[in-house]
């Protein structure tokens, strides 16, 4: 099945110009989930990975499926504020200011071989916080998996020297 037939799009959300890549139709898709976690699986086949990390929140359900298959533990990045225990922190650019994501101090151990997966790559900010926060705790990010790749947009190039995974590429808005 062509994945990219189960996502749909919708102009001008959240704002005028951005077309929204939404997930949700492919997830209400029993054949089309389970295409892109068997796809994931595939990528992560002879690879040796300890945790997988999603990020909040559609990298949660693609994330957490897929260590599932794996058989590893799962690992939520989440913006500021919403984890319980100690966390460290990233700060990252957005268009206008800067956000930042969290993870547990303890999730990660030194040496840990790593799988970032979320929904979508944009302009890669997000994916390049999350692996600095694996580095920061002695982890190695072995890959970085998405079901979606914005193509036109630099997310491959701010996340040089990764190996960048994607099911379905859009080369536009
Ligand atoms: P970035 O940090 O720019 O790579 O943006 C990453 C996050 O923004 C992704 O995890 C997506 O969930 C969300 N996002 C950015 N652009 C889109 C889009 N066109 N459609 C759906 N989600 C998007």
């Amino acid at each position: 099945m062509d994945l990219k037939s189960a996502i749909r799009s919708i102009p001008n959300f959240p704002k005028k110009g951005i077309v929204f890549r939404d997930i949700t139709t492919l997830l209400l898709d029993k054949a089309a989930f389970k295409q892109s976690i068997d796809q994931l699986e595939n990528y992560c086949k002879g690879k040796k990975i300890d945790k997988i990390l999603g990020i909040e929140s559609r990298g949660f359900i693609f994330g957490g499926a897929l260590a599932d298959r794996m058989g590893v533990g799962f690992v939520p990045i989440r913006k500021k504020g919403k984890l319980p225990a100690k966390t460290i922190r990233q700060e990252y650019q957005l268009e206008y200011g800067t956000d930042s994501i969290e993870m547990h101090a303890d999730a990660l151990k030194p040496g840990d071989l790593v799988l970032v997966v979320d929904d979508l790559i944009a302009t890669g900010g997000t994916l390049s916080a999350t692996c600095k926060l694996v580095e920061q705790s002695g982890a190695k990010v072995i890959g970085i998996a998405a079901l979606i790749e914005l193509a036109f947009l630099p997310g491959r190039e701010k996340l040089t020297g990764y190996d960048v995974f994607s099911l379905v590429k859009y080369d536009s808005e």
